[in-house]
């Protein structure tokens, strides 16, 4: 019978779930840029069923960027990103990978994080109240950030350690890497929160975010509140001083601390102390990629080039004079194609504006 849970259950068969309505299509980054089906939402729950060598198969999962907007609008609630990394695991199981993913994994392989960097480690001595966690990006690419956050801090008086053995482990679950990565470092942040006696873990990086928080509870959590640095900032305001200034800016909702991870009102709270806020006509929870998420940078470069000219006309038509956003990742990618904006980190913003 119609109605009955025979019919409302979620499928095994992934694609059966999918009511191919298309809602999904046309608000998805990597259709509109491309026009290709298989490279659309429905299109890539069509192909789950296979694993398959087949050049366009892998780059139908491997091109998504697990941004997450096609599931806003999806009326059968199917968690399309969920799916992907599933099925990204099942490619990896086969060792059926991108070339460029291939690097990455032995990246973390042989130097503990995807760059492949020697990234100096750091350990607290003694007990704080807030662990400091920089992540890879913060620290082996973009500095200014892990730089400015220790200023910040520092600034407010905040008792803290920064804590960094090894990568968070994001990268490889996020393009189907196994869950080992992971799991050492949550042993290590572990045994700092217990020996440091630490009641807050503070991420600069939307990826570490969802991951030590979401992921991380997978081995039995961390016993600890963890934070992203916008939300400590929002939450502790009051003992930021800033100077005001005049200037327009318009900031970008990176999808996993967005959409994954509901962080949207604590950015504008902080950036609203010193600036007049001008949003982009899709921002918060609508946000638009900007077009470097889930491995996509790495393998399909040209992609990420045309989704993020997408979202750097949409700052463009804000007029704002700076962009701002408070993930490395969105600020290394969008820096590079930033066509004449300015775009800043929150924390290099915020530091640059605090009181003498
Ligand atoms: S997560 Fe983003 S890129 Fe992937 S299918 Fe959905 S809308 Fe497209
Ligand atoms: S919106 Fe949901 S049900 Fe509709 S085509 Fe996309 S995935 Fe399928």
């Amino acid at each position: 019978m119609l109605g009955s849970e025979e019919y409302t259950k979620s499928r095994e068969i992934w694609s059966l779930n999918c009511a191919k309505c298309g809602k999904c299509i046309q608000i998805c980054p990597t259709y509109k840029v491309t026009r290709w089906e298989h490279l659309s939402p429905r299109g890539r729950l069509i192909l789950s069923p296979y694993v398959e060598d087949d050049r366009e198969l892998v780059k139908s999962i491997f091109s998504c960027l697990t941004c997450g907007i096609c599931e806003q609008v999806c009326p059968s609630n199917v968690e399309i990103t969920e799916i992907i990394e599933k099925k990204r695991g099942e490619y990896a199981k086969q060792t059926i990978l991108p070339e460029r993913h291939v690097r990455l994994l032995n990246n973390m392989v042989e130097k503990g994080n995807p760059y492949g960097d020697d990234i100096e480690t750091m350990e607290i001595d003694g007990e704080v109240d807030v662990i400091y966690y920089p992540g890879c990006t913060s620290l082996a690419r973009e500095r200014e950030i892990f730089e400015s956050t220790v200023k910040i801090l520092k600034s407010m008086g905040v008792s803290f350690g920064i804590e960094f053995m090894y990568c968070c482990g994001s990268t490889s679950l996020r393009i189907g890497g196994d869950l080992s990565y992971a799991e050492r470092n949550y042993r290590r942040l572990r045994e700092v929160v217990e020996r440091t006696k630490a009641k807050t873990l503070l991420v600069n990086c939307p990826g570490c975010y969802r991951t030590v928080k979401k992921d991380y509870e997978k081995f039995g959590g961390l016993g600890v509140r963890i934070m992203h640095i916008t939300e400590f900032l929002s939450e502790n305001a009051e003992m930021l001083r800033l100077r005001k200034d005049g200037i327009r800016v318009s900031f970008h909702d990176s999808c996993h601390l967005a959409r994954h991870m509901g962080i949207v009102k604590e950015p504008r709270r902080v950036l609203s102390m010193v600036s007049e806020i001008v949003e982009p006509e899709q921002h918060g929870m609508e946000s638009f990629c900007c077009g470097g998420g889930g491995g996509v940078r790495v393998s399909y470069r040209e992609l990420t080039r045309e989704v993020r000219k997408v979202r750097i006309e949409q700052f463009r038509r804000t007029n704002a004079d700076v962009v701002v956003t408070s993930c490395p990742y969105c600020y290394r990618n969008l820096k590079n194609g930033a066509d004449g904006l300015i775009i800043k980190d929150l924390t290099s913003f915020i530091a640059e504006r605090l009181e003498e």
